[in-house]
């Protein structure tokens, strides 16, 4: 199922990342008082009454040195472009200024539902400023204060009530979904070309009917694929769309989507770190993660290179070590064949779920071979092990003290479960718990 998106817009100061910050509940970009401040993070995930959603802050999308009324413009368009429910901010210390009436301008003509946030708003008597918002055209003007946390809920239920119903196409199961990421030039967009130009590939006429057009279905030997789309693929026009972090935030969306990641990788320029950061986000997200080297045709092979290569990629990305390689060329189209089965593959392993009872045999075996060291006098029990969800699977241990599990063991844990469930492909997630 996928997650709304929320995207905060307004003008420069008016609290844009203040409130990002609380709705994420990290303080993960930063806020200073000069306008326009580099931030850390455009993208998060934000939670209110049991439902979670996405955010982003447009305020961290600058585009170059474009003025700031092209600035607003692009970063409206791109709360537009992106957002299920916009939530339009302004000052409640400034009133309406000429920069509010230009966003609101832009967001009437969007038919994307907006909710107006009027910001510090510290103290019930600074509420009688709210009323000349009213003017703006966007209905109720909720006002919220960031500093002080203020408000925050009626805003909330306001974006909740706007989420779109679930849609049931979305939650057929058996359909793949994976996309491509990884830097520009890379090979994405060929990629895409060579995987839907193949044999036996049959690309659905109906795009267009699903949310996203650019979402691409097609069916090979009777399993149901989707390629989502992923910065970079589509054409480029707007200004933003040639930004650094839109292009992130696009990436971000499109693996948040994907049940299957393909990370790319140049054969022709080698690993860098840009990639080893883009891969991570797949790992993070918890979804299956293969990865491509790409241009393979561009490399002199023996027999040894393919092995040479494998092992540089196994030196950087030691994180994705369950995640396979698979050489190819989106150009010659060489190897392309091996790529879909591999994509099956890892999205079955991704939704797996083993037996309980063969789960605790493993465990149990795991044990008696490699006893739980001792730590401080107090040697770790452990009790029962139950998978409790997949994509990506996940399995709690309870054990009599969770701070003896440390790091090492648990990777002996998760390398027993491996080597007995085969989880190729996949990240696995084990959570120890107390048992009372
Ligand atoms: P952005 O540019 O819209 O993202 O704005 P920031 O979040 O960076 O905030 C700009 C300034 O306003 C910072 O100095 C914040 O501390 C301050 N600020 C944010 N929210 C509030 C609030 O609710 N009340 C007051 N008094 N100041 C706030
Ligand atoms: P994107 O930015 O990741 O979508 O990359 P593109 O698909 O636009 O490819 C960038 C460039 O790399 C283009 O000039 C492609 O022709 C070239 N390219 C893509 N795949 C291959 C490949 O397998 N081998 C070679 N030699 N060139 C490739």
């Amino acid at each position: 199922m996928r997650k709304s998106v929320v995207a905060i817009v307004g003008r420069p100061n008016v609290g844009k990342s203040t409130i990002f910050n609380r709705l994420v509940g990290e303080r993960i970009s930063i806020v200073e008082d000069i306008p326009g401040v580099t931030r850390d993070r455009i993208y998060a995930q934000g939670e209110w009454l049991n439902t979670t959603f996405n955010i982003i802050d447009t305020g961290g999308i600058e585009i170059g040195d474009e003025p700031l009324l092209v600035q607003m413009r692009e970063q409206a368009q791109v709360a537009i472009d992106e957002a299920d429910v916009i939530i339009f901010m302004v000052n409640g210390r400034d009133g309406i200024t000429g920069a509010d009436d230009e966003v609101a301008k832009i967001l009437y003509k969007s038919n994307k539902p907006v909710v107006l946030a009027v910001n510090k708003v510290d103290n019930p008597e600074m509420r009688e400023n709210i009323y000349e918002f009213y003017s703006l055209g966007f209905g109720e003007p909720f006002p919220i204060s960031g500093t002080h946390g203020l408000g925050l809920g009626d805003m909330l239920d306001a974006v909740v009530s706007h989420f779109p119903e679930k849609s049931f196409e979305e939650e057929d199961d058996l359909t793949i979904r994976f996309s491509l990421i990884g830097r520009p030039n890379v090979g994405k967009s060929s990629l895409v070309n060579a995987l839907l130009g193949q044999e036996r590939v049959i690309v659905s006429d109906i795009a267009g009917t699903t949310r996203d057009a650019i979402d691409t279905p097609f069916k090979k030997e009777d399993r149901d694929f989707v390629i989502i789309d992923t910065a970079g693929m589509r054409k480029k026009g707007k200004i933003y769309e040639t930004t650094e972090k839109y292009s992130i935030l696009r990436a971000l969306k499109a693996i948040e989507r994907s049940d299957v990641v393909l990370a790319l990788i140049d054969a022709e320029e080698g690993i860098i770190e840009q990639d080893k950061k883009i891969a991570g986000y797949a790992h993070e997200a918890g979804k299956a993660v293969i990865i491509v080297v790409n241009k393979w045709d561009t490399v002199e092979t023996d027999e040894k290179t393919m092995k040479e290569f494998e092992q540089k990629v196994r030196a950087h990305f030691q994180y994705l070590d369950y995640a396979p390689i698979v050489f190819l060329s989106a150009k010659t189209k060489k190897r392309i064949h091996t790529l879909l089965p591999q994509v099956l593959k890892a999205s079955e392993n991704h939704a797996k779920r083993v037996q309980t009872n063969v789960l605790n045999e493993v465990i149990m075996d795991a044990l008696a071979m490699n006893p739980a060291p001792t730590v401080k006098g107090q040697r770790l029990k452990v009790f029962y092990a139950a998978q409790v969800s997949v994509k990506p699977p996940s399995f709690v241990v309870f054990v009599n003290e969770p701070e003896l599990v440390h790091f090492s063991y648990e990777r002996f844990l998760e390398n027993r479960i491996r080597e007995a469930f085969g989880f190729e492909g996949t990240p696995i997630k084990i959570f120890a718990r107390k048992r009372n």
